[in-house]
């Protein structure tokens, strides 16, 4: 067996959605606790993890273009782990693929990251894609860095077996992290900066835990405790599934200041036959009173949802109908996707699969309505005088690049830091963001 040095330097690339941006961060400062640094932007990292997805197609091939592309320019590469989802899916058959390959973590088991690293040093080419008992969450290091808007895993997996999706079988049936747990994690980040906390979870408003009273509460629970911690200014919450929209929630956006008025909440079509083959358990109607009961307490709320085209057996009717759909929400944004058939779901082999043709031409259809969507409400916010939570500098000097409360991207000009929370008025309005003048 060969032995190679240790590696110095570390690069986590993460794809998908938030929950892997959470877990690459949080690679990152397990690494960085064994005492690895981030390579610098344009360096070749020693340690390469690339943190993969496996919602959509073409995740696998992509993993392998990706090894590919590691290959310096002598021929050598560094050593590679592939973490997330594909990992967790395809593991054995990324091992047999792809010699280069030192390490696969599954997203349940990458808190063992150090000790497959020893062993790969040492010769090993390991694979983890167990989904141990013991909770990673408890082997991670304390949070010691965040940015001014930070993401914060609250719940993972999921127990809802929609025929199309991935998830139960990548990230394993839902949990709840303990209440505790995360009010010491969110006071940490807000320590290292952040001033914005948004929770993550595939269905984050099944969140369930014990508080300090030793009361079960809902996610509501949790976001009032965080409305009392001083220096954080917003808190969000995504993806909520519409089923566990409880009252005690809804309720939240009325009173709590902190939570912004904001919701994602997938709805995936707007056809109750698709619905039930997707094994959604909610229809367009039951999701259509959801909306009513969260705008009859926060009346400005915006909403945004995804959605599948061109599920198995969906027809015209049924895409007219989810088009109906967008047009009566009226959706302030939203995240569209074509369907994938995903090895292993009940869906995949499903009689009527449609063609490649129709689902482009029914995406296009839809995004070009939900640009309308967009345009209009983000046009509907000209003249309001409202909070900006600055994020960054934009790309013309002097300018400044922040949100809003209804998670539109503002720009403006002026005298302020990273981390502020300022009053702009909004004056001009695009399809993707806001100018605004500092008051
Ligand atoms: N739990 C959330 C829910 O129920 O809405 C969604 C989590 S899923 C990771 C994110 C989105 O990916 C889904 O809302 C769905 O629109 C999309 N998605 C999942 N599986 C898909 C598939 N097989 N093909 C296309 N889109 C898919
Ligand atoms: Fe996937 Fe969301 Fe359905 Fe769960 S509820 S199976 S995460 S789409």
């Amino acid at each position: 067996m060969t032995t190679t040095t240790a590696p110095k330097t570390y690069r986590v690339k993460s794809f998908g959605c938030q929950m892997n941006v959470y877990d690459g961060d949080r690679m990152g400062e397990l690494l960085t606790e064994q005492g690895l640094t981030a390579a610098a932007e344009g360096d070749d990292a020693d340690l390469v993890v690339l943190n993969t997805c496996h919602i959509r197609e073409k995740a696998a091939e992509k993993v392998y273009s990706d090894i590919g592309r590691l290959k310096r320019e002598d021929g050598s590469t560094p050593l590679i782990a592939v973490a997330g989802c594909v990992a967790q899916a395809e593991g054995e058959e990324i091992m047999k693929r792809a010699p280069s390959v030192k390490m696969v973590v599954g997203p349940q088991a990458y808190h063992r990251l150090p000790d497959m690293l020893e062993r790969a040093r040492n010769g090993e080419r390991v694979t983890d894609t167990d989904m141990p008992t013991e909770t990673k969450f408890d082997a991670l290091p304390k949070r010691r860095r965040s940015g001014t808007s930070a993401f914060l895993t609250v719940q993972e997996g999921c127990d809802k077996f929609c025929t199309y999706c991935v998830v139960p079988y990548t990230r394993g049936a839902e949990i709840s992290r303990p209440y505790g747990d995360l009010i010491e994690e969110a006071k940490r980040l807000v320590d290292a900066g952040a001033r914005e906390i948004t929770l993550l979870g595939q269905n984050v408003n099944a969140w369930t835990g014990e508080n300090a009273k030793g009361q079960t509460v809902g996610l509501e629970g949790l976001i009032r405790e965080l409305d009392a911690i001083p220096d954080l200014a917003r808190i969000r919450y995504t993806t909520s599934h519409p089923n566990d929209m409880a009252q005690g929630l809804i309720d939240a956006h009325g009173d709590v200041g902190k939570l912004m008025p904001y919701l994602h909440l997938p709805v995936q079509s707007g056809s109750d036959r698709i619905l039930r083959l997707m094994n959604r358990s909610h229809s367009v109607e039951s999701y259509l009173a959801v909306l009513e009961r969260v705008r009859a307490v926060r009346p400005d709320i915006a909403i945004s949802g995804d959605f599948i085209v061109g599920f198995p057996g969906e027809s015209e009717q049924d895409f007219a109908d989810t088009l109906r759909l967008i047009d009566q929400v009226g959706y302030a944004a939203a995240f569209s996707f074509k369907y994938s058939p995903r090895p292993g779901t009940p869906a995949a082999t499903m009689d009527e699969q449609i063609s490649a043709e129709v689902m482009d031409e029914r995406l296009k259809r839809l995004q070009a309505l939900m640009i309308e969507k967009q345009v209009a409400f983000n046009a509907a916010s000209v003249g309001k005088v409202t909070d900006v939570l600055v994020e960054k500098r934009g790309r013309q000097p002097g300018q400044w690049l922040g949100k809003s409360p209804w998670l539109q991207s503002v720009h403006f000009e002026g005298d302020v830091a990273i981390g502020d929370l300022v009053k702009v008025e909004l004056v001009q309005a695009g399809p993707n963001s806001l100018a605004g003048l500092l008051i």
